[in-house]
């Protein structure tokens, strides 16, 4: 196969592979000088057979292995691994420089699917978040996010087949490696966009740039409330972002994508749980394309808000479907350990960010 040298960037010295296209690493080989069909062997023994190290791949010579070890894959270590009766498996994993972030494997009988990380920590520090508890520390590239992919698969041992960016970060302050990551996921890993969920808070401006991308992912905002001062007691940022300018942009993305918007809802008992709660966020999602979640709050010890009853979030639920909003409940899968984002991490940790080497 030939590739046009200018048809995608050239990867710069040194930098992970993972995350590249195979025009990407077909150009690359090409440059050191060896035959094109190089790139597809390199492609696959990063995607498929989960090669760490440029050392093991065997296909190579010799020679040309040692001239290239120093190129990194871009993998991670697995840090620690705790695994709920349920199935699901918690990953706290080392990257290159230390830092530690969580992947979760959510398995079911027809599906694995991924909660991948797009930042280490958060800056958004939303109240009932332990991740947000923690600060900010970086953001994640595109090769740090395809790698928690790789990892839950590689450990399972079976294909996965959904991704939820749910887990630690705001993956709309990370657009570019995100947008990059999604590329690989489909194209390289090679899961379908629609298989994809983004979740975000909502940055101003910023839903409508992921809409420009053109993707097929599903985003699913995270509103948690059903009118803006509620929602400013719970999350700082929308001091800066009125909930009428946020559902405008998600009448964008409808608009652009075609793709209908999850609104992302925690039931906090006696705070946004009560009928007139109900109502008002049925006025603020109704008329278009939209899908409510509600997630019964996943209790972390630096705030005392409590989770509502079955009862109460079954008549939330009804008092919704009465107003015909499409809605669902989402519990979160190995609530019997650390199962709120960032909690694990938080717990293994005296040091909250880096871990020893
Ligand atoms: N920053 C993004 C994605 C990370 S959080 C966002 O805010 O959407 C993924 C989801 O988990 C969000 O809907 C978030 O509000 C929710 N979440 C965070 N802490 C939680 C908790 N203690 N209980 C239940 N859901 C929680």
């Amino acid at each position: 196969m030939t590739v046009s040298s200018q048809a995608s960037p050239a990867i710069a010295a040194a930098e992970p592979l993972l995350g590249q296209s195979l025009a990407q690493l077909t150009d690359w080989v090409t440059q050191q000088g060896q035959p094109a069909y190089r790139g597809k062997q390199l492609h696959q023994w990063i995607y498929e057979k989960g090669a760490r190290r440029l050392e093991d791949i065997t296909v190579f010579s010799k020679a040309w292995r040692a001239e290239i070890a120093h190129v990194p894959i871009g993998r991670s270590t697995v840090h620690f691994r705790s695994e709920a009766p349920d199935g699901t498996v918690k990953y706290l994993l080392r990257l290159t420089d230390g830092h530690l972030i969580e992947a979760v494997g959510i398995p079911t009988a027809k599906r694995l699917t991924v909660c991948v990380s797009s930042q280490v920590g958060c800056p958004m520090a939303c109240d009932f978040c332990a991740t947000g508890k923690g600060g900010f520390l970086r953001n994640l590239a595109t090769h740090e996010i395809v790698d928690q992919v790789l990892t839950v698969q590689e450990d399972f041992g079976e294909r996965v087949s959904n991704i939820v960016f749910m887990g630690m970060g705001e993956p709309l302050l990370n657009l570019e490696a995100v947008v990059g990551a999604i590329r690989s996921l489909n194209q390289d890993v090679g899961i379908g966009q629609r298989a994809i969920t983004l979740s975000t808070v909502g940055i101003p401006g910023h839903i409508r740039r992921l809409a420009e991308h053109h993707l097929q992912v599903t985003l699913a905002v995270s509103l948690h409330a059903s009118n803006q001062a509620l929602r400013e007691r719970l999350i700082p940022s929308a001091r800066r972002y009125p909930l009428a300018d946020l559902i405008d942009e998600c009448y964008e993305y409808v608009n652009i994508t075609g793709r209908r918007v999850t609104f992302e809802y925690i039931l906090l008992a006696e705070l946004n749980d009560l009928p007139k709660h109900a109502a008002e966020l049925a006025a603020q999602v109704g008329g278009f394309q939209s899908h409510v979640n509600l997630i019964p709050y996943n209790p972390i010890s630096e705030v005392d808000y409590q989770r509502p009853s079955d009862r109460r979030v079954q008549g939330f639920v009804d008092e919704l479907k009465r107003r015909h909003v499409a809605v669902s409940v989402r519990y979160s899968r190995g609530l019997e350990k650390d199962a709120a984002c960032g909690q694990l991490r938080a717990q293994r940790l005296e040091e909250p960010v880096i871990a020893p080497a």
